[in-house]
């Protein structure tokens, strides 16, 4: 038998970026495009040694901050993911991933040797 009761959990309401400050509440568009880092430093950050930092940043902060240093990854493996979640998705995605699966089918027999995997 399970008991049921009721708690109270906290949760982010509202999101500031600490480089402009724009704001967003949790059911506002925006609120999810926001970037928080946070980081402890060691022993070898000398002066920072200990402290633990953190930064919370709108979409336009955080792409002007970092976005000429960031990777952009192929969406194919959050496209499978969101496939699975929402199977409704069109059929778009399904070709999508069967290029992919090829893809890596492709690459995999390219580097295939006959004779070495027995
Ligand atoms: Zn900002």
């Amino acid at each position: 038998m399970k008991i049921q009761d009721v708690k109270l959990v906290s949760f982010t309401h509202t999101i500031r970026c600490d480089k402009c400050g724009s704001e967003k509440q949790h059911d506002e568009p925006g609120f999810e495009e926001f970037t928080s880092i946070e980081h402890h430093c060691g022993y070898t950050t000398v002066e920072d040694d200990g402290k633990h930092i953190e930064i919370d940043l709108c979409y336009p902060c955080f792409k002007e901050l970092l976005g000429p240093y960031w990777r952009v990854r192929s969406n194919r493996i959050d496209n499978l993911q969101a496939k699975q979640d929402n199977p409704e998705l069109p059929g778009e995605f399904v070709d999508d991933v069967v290029a992919s699966m090829k893809e890596c089918l492709e690459q995999k027999l390219e580097r295939y040797e006959p004779g070495k995997h027995e």
